[in-house]
């Protein structure tokens, strides 16, 4: 079972990993966007770890609530609404439960992904954050290692489409031929959630 201590432990090392890639995922959007989604990510996940630490959410529903108020509050760019309501959708589909099941979370990120889809439009083969986490929802029914080799695979396919949402879909065919910035945030969200169940 997933508890409370395990959600913190997921966004914790979700913080770490925004760190570590933040020069790549802007260096990603400097090709098809504003080259800010790497310090977007990293202003947000900074905020998300100091509220982390100065309230203890008593469930893991709150835990990705509280994520997810801080993200939209901090990130400017079109990401933070997205994975704000991402989170704050799944937090509350987990309702007050002290602990979930791995089918619990499953459950609660696709209703997260929904959400995401709802607020931004897209949909899967739009090369947006949604190519990587739509099919990894899916993936979570069989196994954490299941969905963080869907998220890295739909990240990775975004490279060849044609953006169809956010700004790069301004590049029209010129967003062809680059992996898309929130996409590959999205894996490193899936992958340290697989990497903190292990
Ligand atoms: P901005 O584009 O405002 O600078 P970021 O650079 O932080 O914001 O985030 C860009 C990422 O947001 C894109 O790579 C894409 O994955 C995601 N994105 C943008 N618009 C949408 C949308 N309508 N639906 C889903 N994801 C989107
Ligand atoms: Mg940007
Ligand atoms: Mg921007």
């Amino acid at each position: 079972v997933l508890d409370t201590a395990f959600f913190r432990r997921w966004l914790a090392a979700m913080a770490a990993a925004v760190e570590r890639a933040a020069d790549r995922l802007t260096e990603l959007d400097s090709a098809i966007g504003d080259a800010d989604h790497g310090s977007n990510l990293q202003r947000g996940f900074r905020a998300v770890t100091t509220a982390l630490e100065k309230d203890v959410p008593a469930a893991p529903g709150a835990v990705l609530t509280l994520a997810g108020r801080q993200l939209i509050s901090t990130v400017g760019g079109a990401s933070g609404p997205l994975y704000g309501t991402l989170l704050r959708r799944a937090g509350k589909a987990l309702g007050d439960a002290a602990e979930v099941t791995p089918a619990e979370l499953a459950e609660a990120l696709r209703a997260g992904v929904a959400g995401v889809a709802q607020l931004g439009g897209a949909k899967t083969g739009d090369k947006t954050m949604l190519d990587a986490l739509e099919p990894a929802a899916e993936a979570l029914g069989t196994s954490f290692a299941a969905a963080a080799e869907a998220a890295e695979r739909g990240a990775l396919a975004t490279v060849p489409l044609l953006a169809r949402k956010g700004r790069a879909s301004y590049l029209g065919e010129r967003s062809i031929g680059h992996q898309d910035p929130g996409a590959t945030s999205s894996a490193l969200l899936i992958t340290t959630l697989a990497a903190t169940a292990e």
